[in-house]
């Protein structure tokens, strides 16, 4: 199978997915879009209702800043990928529980193996605690991790930054990181 059609064959099973009990409540899954063979992964927390209702990762408030921020290290959607830890929106847009990240994990999983980015943008405390461990954003922020042939890199959600200015700036500085790191 090529990688595109590894590609296409996940997100159908995504698509399909009944996992935990969210396949109930949500409108659409959410797999996760761009480049198949990108040099630079971002992963978020969960889709919101713009994104349950398109089907797409990040389209909302935060995809827009997601977007800018992706524009300003010279690149556009369409040559990085942009997903999520859960596939599926938590009702009410509440906080993903520990069952539904186990449930939902092993796609991340095959999608880095598909993908290969050389660069993954962990997006805020859950993606960072869920691939990684332990780690608050407020304390790794800017900083990234070798591991399994990647560099994690980790900073805040776009939502959070759009709450408070403070983390805004803070964000923007981050990517100035990632960007020297894009080289
Ligand atoms: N927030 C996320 O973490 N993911 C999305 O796709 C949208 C908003």
């Amino acid at each position: 199978m090529s990688r595109l059609d590894e590609l296409l064959s996940l997100e159908e099973e995504i698509r399909q997915c009944r996992r935990c009990p969210l396949y109930r409540t949500r409108k659409n899954a959410v797999p996760g879009e761009g480049a198949a063979e990108p040099r630079i992964m971002f992963v978020g927390e969960a889709p919101g209702a713009s994104e349950d209702e398109s089907g797409r990762p990040f389209v909302g408030r935060s995809g827009e800043l997601l977007t800018e921020l992706i524009v300003g290290l010279g690149l556009s959607r369409n040559e990085v990928f942009i997903t999520s830890i859960l596939k599926s929106r938590p009702p009410n847009n509440r906080s993903p529980n520990r069952a539904e990240i186990d449930a939902c994990l092993p796609y991340l999983r095959r999608q880095f193996e598909i993908l290969n980015p050389r660069i993954v943008v962990l997006l805020g405390n859950i993606a960072v605690s869920a691939v990684i461990g332990h780690w608050k954003v407020s304390e790794c922020h800017g900083r990234s991790y070798d591991t399994e042939g990647r560099i994690f890199f980790m900073t805040y959600h776009p939502a959070a930054a759009l709450r408070f200015p403070r983390i805004k700036e803070t964000m923007n500085g981050d990517f100035k990181v990632l960007r020297s790191m894009l080289g």
